[in-house]
């Protein structure tokens, strides 16, 4: 649990274009290093050529001894220009079914979130954000164009995502009364509060809402197909919590978005790289055929698109046999295919499922593995920024996590090559679907000329070069006027726009 005041949250930097020269660079660097340090035995297999398909950004390259397993990866692994030019395409084709029809594959649901903010807001409003991995209880004080927040973290287990609604939404109601006691917040004064609940939601109006289903891990039965502002209401209600009206049922993606355009217009786009992925723009109410929600105070509303369902029929995503194994064996399968291969709950998943396949091949490891190996989910992303951080000449910090953290008896210098590489490849590939999702929306929307995307969770802000990484996919996809869409991290952001959105949901 922690608690913090924080008022740099809206100072997030802006990332530059440009490092794939650089990286290229020292991928023949370490070309060059790995021949160097190759022994002698091994050097007649170095004539071996570098593989044709050389992805972009190639960082690491393996020892010769993994050359064909390697090889055999990035053929699965990599999406080149023309694949990520057919999935922008059906990108857009899908947004446009999702806005026509609802039951659609992508669900494009109308957030009733109509105004930009105005960027003169001010006063204090509670927030609630529920993820995927935390709980967070924030007091946002909006002081006009810029915020304060004071905010407490707390972590769902595992079992929690399981107990019954009842069960979760009292947990929900404590954690806030904790905050109240905490920070001596006056319930005697009437507060908003916005609700940041980040799963599919049938919106019926902006602070009314049903869960169409659960995803990320999320299985709590009583839940589907109720309002679950009233859920929460009726916890705030057993839990003696008065004075505080729900104003606003707010996507993280909705939010992300809001809280970005309090400082900076041109932010046309929210994307959520956290635990699972989403994202929410901006859309003209004429491109909405959809809406039967009657008339609305502006001629735009920010539709949050669910897009981590986008081609859940794996009619152009490259999904290979270790997605599918992760499918399978997911609460979800054959749902959430575009998340399955981006986002934060998964990466490390699809990374323990390729080693496991190259340990029963004898490829890895000699053949050894461990329990904690054999365990599902025991491999986490964060180990993944960890490995691909790992610039040591022996890959010693790689060693550690295979060794210390993971069990496996003993791994050669190779084999933490091989695994860098696989760790490389399962997260360029995410990077650059996220970018063909965000190309996809940039291109629905015709902003070429100058957007912003505000993006908010743990992946983007924690995983090594993911942002160049993105970047250099939209190049290639978006030609020049890539250099006009500019990528920002939005930390904090869900919460914050939630509160924005409560706080303006009366105009
Ligand atoms: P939420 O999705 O609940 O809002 P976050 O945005 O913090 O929460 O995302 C949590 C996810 O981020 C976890 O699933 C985890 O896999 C991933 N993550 C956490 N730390 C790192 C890291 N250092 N590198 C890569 N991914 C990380
Ligand atoms: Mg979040």
């Amino acid at each position: 649990m922690s608690s913090a005041l924080d008022s740099s949250a809206f100072k997030s930097p802006v990332f530059l274009f440009g490092l794939t020269t650089g990286i290229a660079l020292s991928a023949v660097v370490q070309y060059v290093l790995s021949y160097v340090a190759t022994p002698q035995t091994q050097k007649s297999s170095l004539s071996v050529p570098v593989p044709a398909i050389v992805p972009p950004q190639t960082i690491s390259v393996p020892l010769a001894a993994h050359i064909e397993t390697i090889t055999r990866l990035e053929k699965d692994f990599t999406i080149n220009t023309s694949m990520m030019q057919k999935i922008v395409k059906q990108f857009v084709n899908e947004m446009r079914k999702g806005l026509l029809s609802d039951g659609q594959t992508l669900k494009m649901i109308p957030s009733y979130v109509c105004n930009r903010p105005r960027g003169d807001e001010v006063g204090s409003v509670l927030a609630l954000d529920l993820g995927g991995s935390n709980f967070r209880v924030c007091e946002v004080i909006l002081e006009g164009q810029k915020t304060r927040l004071r905010q407490k973290k707390f972590v769902i287990s595992d079992a929690l995502k399981n107990a019954s609604g009842t069960d979760l939404f009292d947990f929900f109601a404590e954690c806030v009364s904790k905050f109240v006691e905490e920070h001596a917040l006056d319930l005697n004064v009437k507060r908003k509060l916005g609700f940041t609940f980040s799963f599919p939601i049938e919106q019926t109006a902006i602070n009314k809402g049903t869960l169409m289903h659960w995803n990320k891990g999320f299985t709590s039965p009583g839940v589907v197909d109720k309002d679950v502002v009233e859920l929460l209401a009726d916890a705030f209600a057993r839990k003696g919590l008065h004075n505080i009206e729900i104003a606003a049922l707010v996507n993280d993606t909705v939010g992300t978005l809001m809280s970005h355009a309090y400082l900076d217009s041109q932010t046309h786009v929210g994307v959520i790289l956290g635990t699972g992925t989403n994202a929410a723009y901006f859309e003209p109410m004429d491109k909405i055929p959809k809406w039967r929600g009657g008339p609305v105070p502006s001629n735009e509303m920010v539709v949050n698109t669910e897009w981590g369902a986008f081609d859940n029929e794996q009619i152009v995503l490259p999904v290979t046999k270790f997605d599918r194994r992760l499918d399978r064996a997911s609460p979800n399968p054959q749902s959430q295919i575009f998340e399955k291969m981006i986002s934060g709950m998964y990466l490390g998943e699809i990374v323990r499922q390729i080693i496991l396949d190259l340990i029963g091949t004898g490829e890895l490891f000699r053949g050894q593995s461990s329990e904690n190996l054999q365990t599902p989910y025991h491999f986490e992303t964060a180990y993944m920024s960890r490995i691909e951080r790992d610039h040591t000449t022996e890959l010693s910090d790689t060693k550690a996590v295979l060794e210390d953290i993971l069990n496996i008896p003993s791994t050669t210098e190779s084999d933490r090559r091989l695994v860098k590489r696989i760790c490389e490849l399962v997260g360029i590939r995410s990077a650059r679907l996220s970018a063909a999702g965000v190309a996809a929306v940039v291109t629905k929307i015709n902003r070429f000329d100058g957007c912003t995307i505000a993006i908010d969770g743990s992946l983007f802000a924690h995983y090594p070069h993911y942002a160049n990484r993105m970047r250099d996919a939209l190049r290639e996809v978006l030609g020049l006027t890539a250099e006009n869409i500019v990528l920002e991290q939005a930390r904090d952001g869900s919460g914050q726009g939630a509160a924005l959105i409560a706080a303006t949901a009366s105009y």
